[in-house]
Parts: C-alpha cells; structure tokens; sequence
C-alpha cells in the first residue's frame, strides 16, 4: 500500500555525495530518507586506501564509508536498505518506488546513484583489482612510485592520468588499440615528449597476471599481426571510459551524449525538485571531495526550495 506521507526529501544513494547531502539536510531538518541498495558508501567500498580526503593522511575506503555513514546516522539520518526501481518526478510531489512494492512520495529528489569505470573484462582484471588494477591515477599512483605501470585507452583521460603516471613511476606503458589516439593534440605531443612514456599502439591486454602479492604483467597482442608478448607491470590503470548509472533518471532529465545528468551549479536538473550529484552528474573532477561537496550544495539548495513551496502552497 502507498505510503502518503510526503518527505520533504528522499535521496538515492549513499557515497560520499548522498551521505553528505544526508548530513546537511538533517541539519536543516529537512524530514529526510535515504536509500541504499547495498552497503553505504558507493565506491568508496571499492577503494583500498585513501589519500587525498583532506585532515586524513591514510584511510581504508571501507572504514571511510563506515565514518560517514555513521556521521549521517548520528544526525538522525533513517538510512533505508532497499533497491529503488523507478522514480516518477510529478506537479505536486515526485514518486520514488521500491523493490518490495511500495512508495515513497517527496517534494525533492536528489540522485546521487554515481557510475563505474568501464572494464576491459578480461582475466585477471577483477581479481586484482586493489591489486594492482586500478581505475584511478590520482586515488593510487602515489602506490607505483618507482615501478612499472601499463596504461590502456587512448582518450584524454588516458593520457591525461599517464602523464600524472609519469611524475612518480619509472616507465608507464600505454597500450592502445589504434594507431591514433583519440585524445586531444596538446595531451598526444606531451605524452610524445615525455621520456618515461613507452606506446604500445594497435594493441590489446588479453590478460592480466598475478601472483600472491598482486599484479605482475600483462599479456599482450598486437591486432595487425597477431603477435603477442609479455610485458612485466606492478600495476595496470584501465581508462576506456566511465559508465553513469542512469537507470534511475526519469525520462525528461536533460543528459549529455554520454549519459550524464546535466544540472546548474546548484545541481538542479531541468525539473523543479529533482538534483543530481556526484559521478552521474555532468562535471570536469569525479573524486570523493567534489562528491561530498555537491551533496552540500544540493541539500542547502533543497532546503531553500522546500520552504519556498511550503510557505506559497501552505504544506505543513
Ligand atoms: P573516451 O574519450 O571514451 O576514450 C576511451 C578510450 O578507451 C578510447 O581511446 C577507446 O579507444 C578506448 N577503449 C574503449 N573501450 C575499449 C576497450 N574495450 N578496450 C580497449 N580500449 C578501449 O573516455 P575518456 O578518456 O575517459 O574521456 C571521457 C570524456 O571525458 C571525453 O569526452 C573526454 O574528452 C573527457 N575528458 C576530458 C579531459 C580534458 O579535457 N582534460 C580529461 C579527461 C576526460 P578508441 O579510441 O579506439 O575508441
């Protein structure tokens, strides 16, 4: 049965940028619920360990997760363990429905649903992910410092994130399946000059190989001629593209070619009361402090919009 208390705010997800918006939204005690499918804080989950979250020099992802969740909880934030299968924005309230049937009703939405790299799905990827395989120069080159590296994609982020590679490991090897890449001019003449920087082009990795202390090469094969080879590596950063989740995004939600959400500075979509922050979010920087602040952002922008409407349409 639909349950007709209309939350002044349901928000979907709970990385950084959720949790956060969480907080805020308690402290401007917003009547709030957030939804999670899984275990509260997204890809942090996924992350070994954390350096770049400002006032903690070290922190295991999990244990970041956890602080933050626990952070939201303790502000009374009801964090709600379910999968949301639709979200209907509408006139007077927007619908959020779950997996057990019933229905959440609100006057603001926040999606904060988030993406995934894209994988190479080949063996040895999954395995050794925090292993070795990494989708994320800045959160773990500071760990290949003096060692051997293997880059695959040919996009900007891929060059862009080994010339980042470049300052800190003793070779990066970027293998790429074309003759050209598909980056910009400017990163290919910097990646062309940079001396640690070796190009493996109109190539693929077939596998990644391991042992019992993480990653130690890959295979590789030249698509022209069919050779193949070994290359030893500490590690492998894959960028061949970031997947949003959109499934959630109601029809009518502006989105970019790629399929992410666009918004405002104030990460309002192009429907009143509907926002969108973190990863699914149209931006320049995906990292766990832009996140966290877009979840501030859209919580405060929520409050003012919230009370606007109660004070025009005398909601109580
Ligand atoms: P991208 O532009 O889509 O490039 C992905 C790269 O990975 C391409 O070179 C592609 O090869 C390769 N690739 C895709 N699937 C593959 C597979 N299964 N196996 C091997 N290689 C594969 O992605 P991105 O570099 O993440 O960039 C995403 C967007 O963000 C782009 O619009 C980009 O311009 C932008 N961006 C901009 C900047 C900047 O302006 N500084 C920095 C980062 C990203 P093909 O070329 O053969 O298709």
């Amino acid at each position: 049965m639909a349950d007709l208390t209309i939350h002044d705010l349901i928000i979907i997800g709970s990385g950084p940028g959720g949790l956060t918006a969480g907080i805020y939204a308690q402290r401007a005690a917003l009547h709030t619920v957030l939804i999670e499918k899984g275990v509260p804080g997204g890809q942090l989950n996924n992350t070994d360990t954390i350096e770049n979250w400002p006032g903690t020099k070290s922190i295991q992802g999990t244990a970041l997760a956890e602080a933050m969740a626990e952070h939201a909880r303790s502000c009374g934030l009801e964090i709600l363990n379910r999968e949301v299968l639709e979200v209907e924005p509408g006139l007077d309230a927007h619908t959020v429905r779950l997996d057990d049937g019933s229905e959440l009703h609100a006057l603001a939405v926040i999606l904060a649903c988030g993406g995934h790299p894209r994988q190479l799905g080949i063996p040895g990827e999954t395995e050794n992910y925090g292993k070795g395989v990494s989708y994320c120069a800045v959160c773990d080159g500071f760990f290949f410092r003096g060692k051997q590296v293997v880059v695959v994609g040919g996009g900007d982020s891929a060059l862009e994130e080994s010339l980042f590679l470049a300052k800190i490991s003793k070779e990066v090897h970027i293998v790429h399946r074309r003759d050209t890449f598909r980056a910009g001019m400017i990163l290919q003449k910097r990646i062309r000059s940079e001396p640690r920087v070796i190009l493996h082009m109109d190539s693929v990795v077939t596998a990644i190989t391991a042992d019992d202390s993480g990653v130690t090469g890959v295979e590789l094969k030249n698509v022209q001629n069919a050779a193949t080879h070994h290359l030893d590596a500490d590690g492998v950063f894959v960028f061949i593209g970031f997947e949003p989740n959109k499934k959630l995004v109601p029809a009518g939600v502006k989105m970019n070619t790629d399929g992410f959400v666009v918004t405002n500075e104030k990460c309002e979509t192009n429907i009143p009361g509907f926002y969108v922050i973190g990863d699914l979010r149209e931006k320049y920087v995906k990292q766990i402090v832009t996140a966290a602040a877009e979840g501030c952002t859209a919580a405060q922008v929520v409050a003012r919009y919230v009370e606007d409407r109660k004070a025009r349409e005398r909601i109580t």
